[in-house]
């Protein structure tokens, strides 16, 4: 096998993957991915689309930030060199929908974050902001329109498909014909209102 040079950083887990990627470079037949035995520390997780509501519990689970969402886009997004395979993840998604899969995946693939799943975002209808994901939006229009009390009419119902800011405006615009809006406040009376009665009754005595 042919001496090779390279500088060890601090990660551990940098190390053995670029000992075993010179190693695989030598081997008589190379693999570019090769499989570990269940429990192993390094290996890649998937996602049953399906059933994925995007929920993103398993990004604030795993401990490694193997798996991250994307600020901008509703995505799950995961990189498999950053996987310990502790099993976080599929013990807290709440669908059940995360397989876990032992291996050494020595590609640059492993080191890129990739798409487990995406969804089209939804857009408020006020502002165009993107918030959320379109079909958990949807589905929560579905449970509350016209079953609910406080979202029987279609300008309430709107009012689901609106980010955050655009919501407490629009609330407050229409709050005329809100059961929380208060009645009008009455006219402050003040001592000057009392005396000017009192002085327009003594005139008006006077004068009969
Ligand atoms: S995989 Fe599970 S935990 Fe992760 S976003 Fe989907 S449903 Fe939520
Ligand atoms: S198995 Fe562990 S390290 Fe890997 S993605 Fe899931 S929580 Fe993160």
């Amino acid at each position: 096998m042919a001496a090779h040079a390279f500088i060890a950083s601090r990660d551990k887990r940098q190390v053995a993957r670029t000992a075993a990627f010179l190693l695989n470079a030598d081997a008589p037949s190379q693999q570019d991915v090769i499989a570990l035995p269940d429990g192993a520390p390094y290996g890649r997780i998937s996602i049953n689309t399906e059933g994925c509501t995007m929920c993103l519990a398993c990004v604030s689970a795993c401990p490694m930030g193997a798996i991250r969402d994307n600020p901008d886009l509703p995505q799950v997004r995961f990189i498999e060199q950053d996987c310990v395979q502790c099993g976080l993840c599929r013990t807290t998604c709440p669908e059940s929908v995360i397989t876990l899969e032992a291996r050494l995946n020595l590609t640059n693939e492993a080191m890129s974050p990739a798409i487990l799943n995406e969804e089209e975002p939804a857009e408020c209808t006020r502002c165009g902001k993107a918030f959320g994901t379109k079909s958990s939006i949807e589905r929560i229009v579905a449970q509350l329109a016209g079953k609910h009390s406080m979202f029987q009419s279609e300008d309430a119902q709107n009012l689901i498909r609106m980010c955050d800011d655009c919501r407490i405006i629009q609330q407050t615009e229409n709050m005329a014909g809100e059961p929380f809006a208060a009645a009008p406040r009455p006219t402050v009376r003040t001592t000057a209102d009392d005396l000017a009665e009192r002085e327009a009754a003594r005139d008006k005595s006077k004068d009969n």
